[in-house]
C-alpha cells in the first residue's frame, strides 16, 4: 500500500478563514436585517485594467486561428513578459538581471511554496511571526519544521514581531540557512528600510543565510526611500530569492500570474561543500513539474507595463490606498495604535482594551456588523491584534469607520 507523507498529518486544517465564515453566517442568520461590511478579505475587488482586458482579448483571438495559435510555451515564460518585467521592474531601478533569472508562474503562492523543493530536508528555517502561512506550511509539508506546540514549530527559528519592536524583526538568535521576508508585509502593512534591508543581505552574505524574499505587494510603497527590490542592495544577488505577484497589483488574484526571480549567482552547497547555482536546479525542476502560464494570461500581464496599463493600475492602487488612509486616520483619531496603510494595503490594529484577537473579533461583528482579521491567525506574536484591509469599496471602508466609532466612542 502506498504510504502517506505523514507530515501532511502535522499540519492542523487551517480554520481561520472557515472560523470567520462560520461566526459570520450564525450572526447574519440571527440578525437578517443587519448589512455586515467586511474588510477581512485578502482578495483585491476592482477589475482587471482595461488595457489587460484588452490584450487577453486579442490573445483568444490569436488562439482562434491556425496561424496564430499558441501551443506549449516555454516553461520559464514568453521572452516579451519576461522582458517588460526586466526593463519596468529591474532595468530603471538600477538592477541589471540575465532574461534568464526571470521565472514567469501562476502566482506567487506556488513558488514561495515550491521553492523547498530544491532544498535539502535539513535546512534550518527562520521566519517572522506573525507570517503569511505559506512559508511555514510548505515547509512542515517537507518536513522541515518539527513538531508542533503552543502555535510553534519546535525546528523553525522564529523572529517574533510585535509593538516592542514596532512589528520590525531582528536578525535570528540561532543559526538559520534559509529566511522568510515579506515587504512590504502581510499582515502587519509594515516596511523595511533600506538601511534594515541592507543589514539583513550583510547578515545573509555574512552567515551563509538564502533569502527568500516575497515583494507581492511592492507596488504599493509611496515613499521614495523603501525598496521595491531586495536586489537593490548590494550583494543581495549572491543571497535571495525573489518573489513577485501580478495579484494584488494589477488585479489578478483570479487571472493567475506571478515570477520568481533566481539569480545565477545564489546558491547551495551540496554534503561535500560543493556550492551549487540554483538557477538552473530550479529551471530543471520547473521543466519536469510546469508547463508555463497561459500565454493569454501572459500577454495580460504584459499590457500591465504599457504606459496605459501603468496608468490603469496605478489608479487602482490609488483607490485602495484612499482606503487605507481612511482606517488608519479613523482608528488613529481614536487613539487606537495603528501599523501599516501608509505602504501597504493592510492596516494592523492593536485591539482596544486589551481585548484578545478573538474578543475583538467577535465584538466587532456584533456592535458594528464590521468583519476584519484576528491577527492571531498568523501566529501568536498577532494576539492582540487585528488586520483590516483596504480592498473593499470606499464606502463601506467610510461607514465601517463610522459604526466602529459610534461603537468606541458611544
Ligand atoms: C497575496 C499574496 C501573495 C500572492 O499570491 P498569488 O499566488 O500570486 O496570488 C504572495 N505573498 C503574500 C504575502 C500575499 O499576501
Amino acid at each position: 500500500m502506498a504510504k502517506l507523507n505523514e507530515n501532511f498529518l502535522k499540519l492542523a486544517p487551517s480554520y481561520l478563514f472557515s472560523d470567520i465564515a462560520k461566526k459570520v453566517a450564525a450572526y447574519k442568520e440571527a440578525h437578517p436585517d443587519k448589512r455586515i461590511i467586511r474588510l477581512g478579505i485578502g482578495d483585491v475587488t476592482q477589475p482587471l485594467a482595461p488595457a489587460v482586458i484588452e490584450a487577453m482579448h486579442k490573445a483568444v483571438d490569436e488562439m482562434a486561428s491556425a496561424d496564430t495559435f499558441r501551443g506549449y510555451g516555454p516553461e520559464q515564460g514568453y521572452d516579451f513578459l519576461r522582458k517588460a518585467i526586466l526593463e519596468n521592474d529591474f532595468l530603471v531601478r538600477g538592477i541589471p538581471l540575465d532574461m534568464d533569472e526571470i521565472f514567469i508562474n501562476d502566482g506567487a503562492k506556488s513558488d514561495t511554496g515550491n521553492i523547498g523543493d530544491i532544498l535539502a530536508r535539513d535546512n534550518v528555517i527562520g521566519v517572522t511571526d506573525p507570517i503569511y502561512p505559506v512559508y511555514i506550511d510548505s515547509n512542515v509539508m517537507a518536513g522541515r519544521a518539527g513538531d508542533h506546540a503552543d502555535g510553534l514549530w519546535t525546528d523553525i527559528v522564529y523572529m517574533p514581531c510585535n509593538g516592542d519592536n514596532d512589528f520590525t524583526p531582528s536578525l535570528p538568535e540561532k543559526k538559520v540557512d534559509v529566511v522568510y521576508l515579506c515587504y512590504p508585509n502581510n499582515p502587519t502593512g509594515t516596511v523595511i528600510t533600506r538601511q534594515q534591508l541592507k543589514a539583513w543581505v550583510d547578515y545573509a552574505l555574512q552567515n551563509d543565510v538564502l533569502i527568500m524574499y516575497d515583494a507581492a505587494y511592492e507596488a504599493y510603497i509611496q515613499d521614495e526611500g523603501i525598496p521595491h527590490s531586495i536586489y537593490e542592495i548590494e550583494g543581495a544577488k549572491q543571497v535571495a530569492i525573489e518573489f513577485h505577484s501580478f495579484s494584488k497589483t494589477a488585479g489578478f488574484t483570479g487571472t493567475r500570474c506571478g515570477y520568481t526571480v533566481v539569480p545565477k549567482s545564489v546558491k547551495a552547497r551540496t554534503s561535500d561543500g560543493e556550492r551549487v547555482s540554483l538557477n538552473q536546479i530550479w529551471l530543471r525542476r520547473q521543466c519536469t513539474k510546469f508547463n508555463g502560464t497561459s500565454y493569454i494570461t501572459q500577454r495580460g500581464a504584459e499590457a500591465a507595463y504599457t504606459p496605459e496599463g501603468k496608468a490603469q493600475v496605478k489608479a487602482t492602487i490609488a483607490y485602495y490606498m484612499e482606503n487605507a488612509r481612511i482606517m488608519r486616520e479613523a482608528f488613529a483619531g481614536m487613539g487606537i495604535k495603528t501599523y501599516g496603510g501608509e505602504n501597504a494595503p493592510y492596516i494592523w490594529v492593536q485591539t482596544p482594551h486589551g481585548m484578545t484577537s478573538w474578543e475583538f473579533f467577535d465584538a466587532l461583528l456584533q456592535e458594528a456588523n464590521v468583519v476584519g482579521t484576528p491577527g492571531v491567525g498568523f501566529g501568536p506574536a498577532g494576539e492582540g491584534y487585528f488586520r483590516f484591509t483596504a480592498f473593499g469599496q470606499k464606502e463601506d471602508c467610510l461607514e465601517a469607520m463610522e459604526r466602529v466609532k459610534r461603537w468606541l466612542q458611544g
